[in-house]
């Protein structure tokens, strides 16, 4: 018999570290999981370690440990509990794991995710800000560690599908000539405001921008749906995963999400992955790479699917989009900080504080006024991101 799998879960409790659990669930003799990580929601992670009985979980605070951990002991769970970044780093380098879903979403999961990847694992990317925010770094340590490195998101998952395997065993170094690759057609489904008047655009609500037409996600990334920074941040990891240049890359919008993305290739061929929208494809064929693992997924119907349609992203409407892409050219500085920005400015629309039309604008104030010094440390990263936080955050009006 195959040995099980040994997975560490970054984001367990997350809409990506539970749509992982139920891929996992459906294969309980393959995977054994190792560890599994939340910030906050301590029932959300009891109830995963009732079910899947992992060695370790990781909590963001010392009480959140202490609550957790006991009533583990209550319900006799042998989980033990662990807190705080180092912790994270722990279970993600640990030598008895094999992969790291890394799904914690934003900043906080790049050091978690950087030491899988510096540990030599098989690395789940669902994290793309992780990446964006430390890009060459990046993909620098996963040439060094020779880490598997297989992207979650579903656009990079159907890009991935769609290159020769040669290119696969290597994504990180596509050579696009040598392969025939013409460009990667990146789709994005133009989120839930693609249709709304502009004028009408800048004063959207919260729960109006998470309400995402195809996807259900956490807050974060769907708020970057509506403003398409989520495709930026897509076009930047694309970049990064598949050894881009400008002329690589092509936003398509697609608003089905029926097709995950394209690769055009010189002879005129576009090989496309197609599939419900539904992470646990993504999660179940990186799970299982190279072999096919049942999902859960229903299949598509094609008698009764309707139109594929396709078009191109207004800049009028998106900013963000353009703002991402004029960054990714730029250099490290200008991601780093425009992801920081983002995360702040998307916290404060979150919170109340600033209006959908605000994000764009506070993400632009920030790439005008922060410092773009090169970048060549992780530690130069997370100063340039601490720097853009800085001002973004002076960006936003107090006491709203
Ligand atoms: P989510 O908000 O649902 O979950 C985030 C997870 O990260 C939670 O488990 C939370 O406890 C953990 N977390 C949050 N802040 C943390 C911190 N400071 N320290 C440690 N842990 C922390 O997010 P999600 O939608 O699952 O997205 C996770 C990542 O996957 C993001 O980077 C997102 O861009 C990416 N992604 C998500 C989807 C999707 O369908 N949800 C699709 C593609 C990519
Ligand atoms: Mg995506």
């Amino acid at each position: 018999m195959k040995k099980p799998t040994v997975i560490t879960i970054l984001g367990a409790t997350g809409s990506i570290g539970l749509n992982t659990l139920d891929v996992i669930g459906r294969h309980p003799d393959d995977f054994q999981l190792f560890a599994v990580t939340a910030h906050s929601r301590i029932d959300e992670l009891l109830s995963i370690c009732k079910r899947f009985q992992p060695l370790y979980a990781v909590v963001g605070s010392q009480a959140a440990a202490e609550t957790l951990q006991t009533k583990l002991q209550e319900q006799h769970i042998a989980t033990e509990v662990l807190f705080g970044e180092a912790a994270l780093v722990d279970v993600s380098e640990a030598s008895e794991v094999d992969t790291v879903m890394a799904a914690i979403v934003g900043a906080a999961g790049l050091l978690p995710t950087l030491a899988a990847v510096k540990a030599g694992k098989r690395v789940l990317l669902a994290n793309k800000e992780a990446l964006v925010m430390s890009g060459q770094l990046f993909i620098d340590a996963v040439r060094e560690s020779n880490a598997q490195l297989l992207p979650v998101d579903s656009e990079h998952n159907a890009i991935f599908q769609a290159l020769p395997t040669a290119v696969q065993h290597n994504s990180v170094s596509t050579d696009f000539a040598a392969h025939g690759i013409a460009k990667i057609l990146l789709t994005g489904s133009g989120g839930p405001f693609r249709e709304t008047p502009l004028a009408d655009l800048a004063t959207q609500t919260p729960a109006a921008a998470c309400a995402h037409p195809n996807w259900d996600m956490g807050q974060k990334i769907s708020v970057d749906s509506a403003t398409m920074m989520n495709k930026g941040l897509e076009y930047i990891e694309a970049r990064w995963l598949f050894n881009c240049q400008p002329q690589h890359i092509e936003v398509v919008l697609h608003p089905q999400s029926v097709i995950h993305s394209m690769v055009q290739y010189v002879d005129g061929s576009v090989i496309a992955q197609l599939g419900q929208p539904d992470m646990r494809t993504p999660i179940a064929y990186c799970l299982g790479y190279p072999e096919r693992l049942a999902s859960g997924v229903a299949n598509l119907d094609f008698a009764n699917m309707g139109a594929l349609t396709f078009g191109q992203a207004d800049a009028a409407r998106y900013p963000c989009l353009q703002l991402a892409i004029d960054a990714c050219w730029h250099g490290q500085a200008a991601t780093t900080a425009l992801n920081a920005a983002n995360e702040i400015a998307v916290a404060a629309f979150l919170q109340g504080n600033i209006q959908f039309g605000d994000i764009a604008k506070i993400c632009e104030s920030v790439l005008t006024q922060a410092d773009m010094p090169a970048i060549t440390s992780i530690e130069a990263v997370l100063d340039c991101d601490a720097n853009a936080r800085r001002i973004a955050r002076s960006l936003i009006p107090r006491g709203q």
